[in-house]
């Protein structure tokens, strides 16, 4: 849709750039932004064309930069968790026009319950990489990142740079379940097993982890079930029980 408080658009190319005057906004994929009103924003500052890599191999971690493409996220070297790369991207039931310009930093930090690339970071230990306005950077785990539904740690100014995963969560079993209202619905429930923990999101306001070992006492314990008009929270309460279990026996405990 037309913005039409929208006056002045610029494309970053180097951190400085990055520096936003009062009413600009960071564009990265413009999925959301270009999605509904935006009446507090004046300016846009395009991401897209700082350069940044879709991914590196980096000693012992995998980056995905914060422009990736949902698209070419699938295509990034994920070794033995190519499976999950897939499923979390196609989780994201969006056409195949807004796949191929949606971005992993714009996916992470709208933070949205069903938040696809939220289910694959956090379920590989994956951190984020966030540029601070003096300069610097901070680093935190992706399940901590986000905070809420729609809500994260990025304080004013903060930029995501990139999501790192540590290529030793790669090898681990992984296993994946999604369930929706509607056969094309948004997901409800995204319940990912990797190792011996089983990661709960879109289920749930932020993402949740539970120990495979004590499942069903980290079920109990949760209380960040999420309700909107793609699912009431006691019924995503029961179905990640169930879809978790199934993690459990696939994963072989
Ligand atoms: C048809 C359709 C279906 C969708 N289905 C789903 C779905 O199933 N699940 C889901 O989670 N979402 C869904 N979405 C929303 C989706 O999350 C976003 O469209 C997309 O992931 C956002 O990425 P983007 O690159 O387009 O971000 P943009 O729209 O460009 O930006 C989103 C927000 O993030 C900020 N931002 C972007 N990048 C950065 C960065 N690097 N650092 C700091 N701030 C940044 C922007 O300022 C803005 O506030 C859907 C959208 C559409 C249009």
């Amino acid at each position: 849709m037309d913005l039409p408080t929208v006056s002045g658009h610029r494309t970053a190319h180097r951190r400085a750039d990055l520096a936003l005057a009062p009413g600009e906004t960071l564009l990265a994929g413009g999925t959301w932004l270009f999605s509904e009103p935006q009446p507090e924003v004046g300016g846009l500052v395009d991401l897209t064309t700082l350069g940044w890599p879709d991914w590196e191999e980096l000693p012992g971690v995998l980056r995905l930069g914060a422009t990736c493409t949902v698209a070419r996220v699938v295509a990034a070297p994920w070794g033995a968790a190519s499976g999950l790369a897939r499923a979390c991207a196609d989780s994201l039931l969006m056409s195949f026009k807004v796949q191929h310009v949606a971005t992993v930093g714009g996916n992470l930090c709208l933070a949205l319950p069903a938040g696809a690339m939220v289910s694959l970071a956090a379920a590989l230990d994956a951190s984020a990489l966030i540029w601070t306005p003096d300069g610097g950077e901070r680093r935190q785990s992706v399940v901590d990142f986000v905070t809420g539904a729609g809500t994260t740690t990025l304080a004013p100014g903060e930029v995501l740079r990139a999501v790192d995963v540590p290529t030793a969560a790669l090898s681990r079993p992984t296993a994946f379940r999604r369930i929706a209202l509607t056969p094309r619905g948004r997901a409800a429930a995204v319940v990912v097993g990797s190792g011996r923990r089983v990661f709960v999101t879109a289920a749930t306001t932020r993402p949740v982890v539970l120990d495979l070992d004590d499942l069903e006492a980290g079920l109990a314990a949760v209380d960040c079930w999420y309700d909107d008009l793609h699912g009431p929270a006691d019924w995503r309460a029961h179905v990640t029980g169930v879809l978790a279990r199934e993690v459990r026996e696939e994963l072989g405990s």
